[in-house]
């Protein structure tokens, strides 16, 4: 089954609830899809046993060839390459690897080579975790290339817990594609509520089963909850708005650190989502 585990914008808890539940499951695939800022492995600590290179295309430009025709930059709608005067520039955090302006240019100046864009961690967590995660390279914008290069690695007849990133955009969908059902956490705020119903909408549009994890209950109102009762949506579980979490959380310990009471909690929530997935 792949279980994953989103929220509609960051900082809501969405790595806390992955993380503790890979903790109380014990047995399972961890994948860090959260490239931009993958974070789980604080809180993991997994021993990193295999670190692969991510590469993609970009292309180099041979000056004593190039006639500074403007071709290349023309076609190029990441304005990732321009002219200026009788040189050709290339942005290379812009670059989307397409290979256009290869194509493009007359005078063949243009060829390719291959750049690191980021990296796959792989290693092992206690008490059973295989853990993954995707390391974007700072300044590039290939999220969904490094996301692609994780996907290779899911395994099969295994629980894979991915912890996706914020957001309804399409890093948050290409995490979310696969999934046999998703947890949504969510906080009990307007924002909180608002961040949710969007997420909703996607997720239904994808036909993948949800439920949601109400993440520092207690610190605004029931508008969530009364959303989700009147919706007939599953509150999986609600975390308490409580300090003595949060400073285990700010130093990389789990919940079932503080309180092994939630290992108990997480493991019902797994029960409950069986009864809703869709294989
Ligand atoms: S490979 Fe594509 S995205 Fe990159 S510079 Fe060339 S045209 Fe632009
Ligand atoms: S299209 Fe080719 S020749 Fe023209 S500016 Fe670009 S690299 Fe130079």
């Amino acid at each position: 089954m792949i279980l994953s585990v989103a929220s509609g914008k960051g900082g809501t808890g969405k790595t806390t609830v992955a993380v503790n539940l890979a903790l109380s499951v014990g047995f399972c695939q961890f994948m860090d899809y959260d490239v931009e800022a993958p974070n789980a492995a604080f809180f993991l600590k997994p021993d990193i046993k295999h670190i692969q290179k991510v590469e993609m295309k970009h292309p180099y430009f041979l000056k004593e060839v190039c006639n500074a025709c403007g071709k290349c930059a023309e076609f190029c709608n990441f304005n990732a390459v321009a002219v200026a005067g009788d040189e050709v520039i290339f942005f290379p955090e812009l670059c989307h690897g397409c290979g256009g302006c290869l194509l493009v240019c007359p005078e063949g100046a243009v060829r390719e080579k291959d750049v690191e864009i980021g990296k796959i961690k792989k290693g092992f967590s206690k008490p059973g975790i295989n853990f993954y995660m995707g390391d974007l390279k700072p300044g590039y914008m290939r999220t969904i290339s490094v996301q692609a290069a994780l996907d290779k690695f899911i395994e099969k007849d295994i629980l894979i817990i991915i912890d996706c990133p914020p957001g309804t955009s399409c890093p948050m969908v290409f995490s979310v594609k696969d999934s046999d059902y998703c947890i949504l956490v969510t906080e009990p705020t307007p924002y909180g509520l608002n961040d949710l119903l969007i997420s909703i909408e996607v997720l239904k549009d994808m036909g993948i089963p949800y439920g949601v994890i109400i993440n520092r209950d207690g610190i605004g109102n029931d508008e969530v909850e009364n959303y989700c009762r009147k919706n007939n949506i599953k509150i999986l579980l609600k975390i308490p708005n409580d300090m003595e979490v949060a400073k285990y959380y700010s130093r990389g310990e789990s919940m079932l650190d503080y309180d092994i009471s939630w290992k108990g909690k997480f493991e019902n929530i797994l029960k409950e989502i069986k009864k809703d997935v869709r294989k």
